[in-house]
């Protein structure tokens, strides 16, 4: 074998082009639909915001959808809508982007990292009644990579010690619950979106269908729905049903503190026409997942993702995690040769709670030692559905040709 040359050695790529982690995938259908929006009376708070909405409701099966001008936006207001405020805990896990514990320190309140499941990677449920206090208000799982985070036990906990779950899926837009893991009728539906309180959706061009950047957050809750809808303008209503008074027709009140975080109707365009494809993206997602599970299962020393039973991952990220003991490089001389291959290798995450901010206020080494062993091995690997099959195989390719020069 010839090309056992790394890239990084001087050898040749695997490929020429770089391959990024994700991208987005538009066509003249999108473009289309925002050329519309342009043309129209409404650039912001016209009619395709409440389509999109209602869309996305019906997709996930959840009775109400409020979109916002991103997910953290979203997850803010949920966690305005759950009443977190000034001192509360929110528990969530360190193995997330920063914006699921962010959300928590907007309202004063504090983020309590749960370690993750040395399996899942998702928060440990088995784990969370050990850091419920007086002071808990919610639990935020975040779906890592798109596999659903273990909701049932979850929602057991957090009936027992009356808490608001709000599921961070900003990677699991289409993933999917048994019905028998959550002990649910057939034609319930069982998709991310249905099950927790409040359920968080991302629309940056890197998640499933984007929107640019945008985000919505579903519920069942009439009383949760508004409350998103009050915070995301400014605390101001218009319904006469609710006002203190009444001076005509251009009177609105402003009934509590809420933020300008309103998506656009050029968003929305984007996002209804996107929607259109999503049952097809996931498709090619969760085939090219399986390729690279078949292409790695047999590699002594990698780990492939393990699926929890009872979900079904929608497959935003494909990460490798790599037994370093059995490797002469580590997990930095892995990553910098399938880069050098033109392999657009990622990490996601760094444990949030190592993030210096978090470790001037107290956070730090230790606190969630499986977590922190994880980051050290983790590779995540270009996945997305404008990917070509050929594609796909570079990037096989390359990790062989990696694997094969540092296995021991
Ligand atoms: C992308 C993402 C967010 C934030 O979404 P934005 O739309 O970028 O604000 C939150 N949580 C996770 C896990 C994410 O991946």
């Amino acid at each position: 074998m010839n090309n056992n040359n790394l890239a990084i050695m001087g050898g040749q790529p695997v490929r020429n082009e770089y391959l990024p982690y994700g991208q987005q995938w538009l066509d003249d259908h999108d473009i289309q639909a925002v050329i519309e929006t342009l043309k129209s009376p409404y650039l912001t708070q016209g009619p395709k915001i409440a389509e999109f909405e209602e869309k996305v409701a019906n997709y996930v099966g959840a009775n109400y959808a409020v979109a916002f001008c991103n997910g953290t936006a979203g997850l803010h207001a949920a966690c305005y809508a759950a009443g977190v405020s000034e001192g509360d805990e929110v528990i969530t896990t360190p193995i997330t982007f920063v914006a699921s514990a962010n959300c928590v320190r907007y309202l004063g309140a504090n983020p309590v990292f749960v370690d993750i499941n040395n399996s899942t990677y998702n928060i440990d449920p088995e784990k969370i009644e050990d850091k419920i206090t007086s002071k808990t208000k919610a639990i935020i799982p975040v779906d890592f990579t798109g596999q659903p985070a273990d909701i049932k036990r979850i929602k057991e906990i957090a009936d027992k010690y009356k808490l608001v779950v709000i599921q961070d899926a900003a990677h699991s837009l289409g993933a999917t619950y048994d019905h028998e893991y959550l002990n649910m009728e057939e034609g319930n539906s069982c998709k991310v979106g249905a099950i927790a309180d409040m359920t968080m959706f991302s629309f940056h061009p890197v998640k499933h269908i984007t929107t640019g950047e945008g985000g919505m957050i579903v519920t069942n809750s009439e009383v949760y729905a508004k409350k998103l809808r009050s915070f995301r303008s400014h605390g101001i209503t218009s319904d006469r049903s609710i006002m203190l008074e009444d001076h005509g027709p251009w009177y609105y009140e402003m009934l509590e503190l809420g933020y300008n975080y309103r998506m656009t109707d050029i968003q929305a365009s984007l996002g209804i026409s996107q929607l259109n494809k999503l049952d097809a993206y996931i498709k090619i997602r969760r085939n090219y997942a399986n390729i690279y599970n078949q292409a790695f299962q047999g590699l002594s020393g990698i780990i492939i993702p393990y699926q929890l039973n009872g979900t079904h991952s929608s497959w935003h990220l494909y990460s490798l995690r790599f037994e370093l003991q059995k490797f002469t490089a580590n997990r930095r001389q892995i990553f910098d040769a399938l880069r050098a291959e033109n392999i657009g290798v990622h990490v996601h995450y760094i444990p949030v709670h190592l993030q210096p901010y978090y470790r001037e206020r107290g956070y730090g080494k230790g606190l969630c030692p499986i977590a922190e062993q994880w980051y050290e091995e983790i590779i995540t690997l270009p996945l997305f559905p404008k990917m070509t099959m050929g594609d796909i195989e570079s990037v096989i390719e390359a990790v062989n040709k990696v694997y094969y020069a540092y296995k021991k």
